[in-house]
């Protein structure tokens, strides 16, 4: 938005000190300096960005989980996407800078990563090296006191068995894989520009389930995208079935200014797009509901998050997520009540389509350094902030 919008952004918002976009987001502290001096707003944008900035300082929101970015842009140009016009195309990160970032953050109390970029799956290509985000993977593995590791997003056509297999070897590496569908029509796909068709991949799926039978796969669809017949969207809702997702995220296709999907013909009307919604919606739901009722009865390691779980008269509840990412309502009482960023087992006792509810009490409690951290932040003390430390949120 601030590289589409640029001057009208200091017009309407007389505020703002900087606007500047992905492309030299290096140069904040530069810019922010700059407009405290002349005491006025700057507004900078580069079409390109020359290297990765690694160099940034920041400031983390959670004390024991972090966010790294591995690239920045994406190469691929789907057609209903304005990131590749305005992000350019993907420029990855040196592999040394990343795990350097990730080595620090852990030495801070961070636990839990989560690895970041519009493609990671296409990481290393520029590099030459197809298996480089595998490597990355396992490399994460090596790290010591780091418990969780995730990625989004992955991308189906540069999917490898490498990427299955370093999972699947790497015990710190979770078991949840959020793959964008966008559509299981494969005419929808070819005028999404997606070069994946849905025969490839439900095989990706399949092939991440016989490696990881529990990993619970996540997606991203799009409904209603231009010429989207009732024959396309039953193909997404047949995908939906077999592909059996513990959630999904859905979308009503709406026009980007900007993108190729645009200005295409057979703009499917809003009355139809929000029919199929619903009813994708049910569909997921009712889904995520079987497959979250399949886990009642069994043991999960759930580490808590910051904020109060859920609560009802009786009962006080805090929430986590699994090791697939599932988030949990947690009962606590007495004197075992884990801090955000500890880790306990419990027992699932109740299922609904978005949560899972533990109502039986937590044991094998750890207190982990995450916790000690989110506890220090608490008290004001050091605050797992690493200042001069390589950063950047994409
Ligand atoms: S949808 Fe994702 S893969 Fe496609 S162009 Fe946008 S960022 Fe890239």
């Amino acid at each position: 938005m601030a590289q589409k919008d640029r001057d009208v952004i200091v017009a309407r918002a007389p505020w703002v000190d900087v606007v500047f976009g992905t492309h030299n987001v290096g140069a904040l502290p530069v810019l922010l300096e700059r407009a405290r001096i002349e005491q006025a707003a700057q507004v900078e944008i580069l079409e390109t960005l020359d290297r990765f900035p690694s160099t940034l300082p920041s400031r983390r929101e959670s004390p024991y989980a972090g966010w790294v970015a591995i690239s920045v842009g994406c190469s691929n140009t789907c057609t209903f996407c304005i990131v590749p016009s305005l992000r350019g195309k993907q420029t990855d990160r040196r592999p040394g800078d990343i795990l350097a970032e990730v080595q620090q953050l852990v030495a801070d109390g961070v636990q839990e990563i989560t690895l970041l970029g519009q493609n990671v799956n296409a990481y290393g290509l520029d590099m030459g090296d197809r298996d480089a985000f595998a490597s990355l993977l396992r490399a994460c593995g090596d790290v010591d006191g780091l418990r969780r590791v995730r990625f989004t997003s992955p991308h189906p056509k540069d999917f490898t068995d490498s990427v299955i297999d370093a999972m699947a070897a790497t015990p710190n590496v979770m078991p949840s894989l959020h793959m964008p569908l966008q559509s299981g029509s494969d005419d929808v796909l070819r005028r999404m520009r997606r070069s994946y068709r849905s025969e490839r991949y439900l095989s990706i799926l399949d092939r991440v389930r016989q490696s990881m039978p529990h990993a619970a796969i996540t997606t991203d669809i799009i409904v209603g995208f231009p010429g989207e017949t009732d024959k396309d969207f039953d193909d997404t809702l047949d995908v939906v079935r077999q592909a059996r997702y513990a959630a999904a995220f859905t979308f009503q296709y709406s026009i980007r200014p900007g993108t190729p999907a645009a200005t295409m013909p057979d703009q499917v009307p809003q009355r139809v797009v929000t029919e199929r919604y619903d009813r994708l919606v049910e569909l997921v739901g009712e889904i995520a509901l079987e497959e979250n009722r399949a886990l009642v009865g069994t043991e999960v390691e759930v580490m808590f998050a910051d904020g109060e779980g859920r609560k009802d008269a009786a009962t006080r509840r805090l929430s986590g997520r699994a090791r697939d990412n599932r988030l949990v309502h947690v009962a606590v009482s007495g004197e075992e009540v884990p801090r955000p960023g500890d880790i306990a087992r419990a027992t699932i006792t109740y299922a609904a389509p978005h949560h899972l509810v533990a109502d039986a009490g937590v044991h094998g409690l750890v207190r982990t350094r995450g916790g000690d951290a989110w506890r220090a932040r608490q008290e004001g003390g050091p605050r797992g902030i690493a200042l001069g430390m390589p950063s950047l949120r994409a």
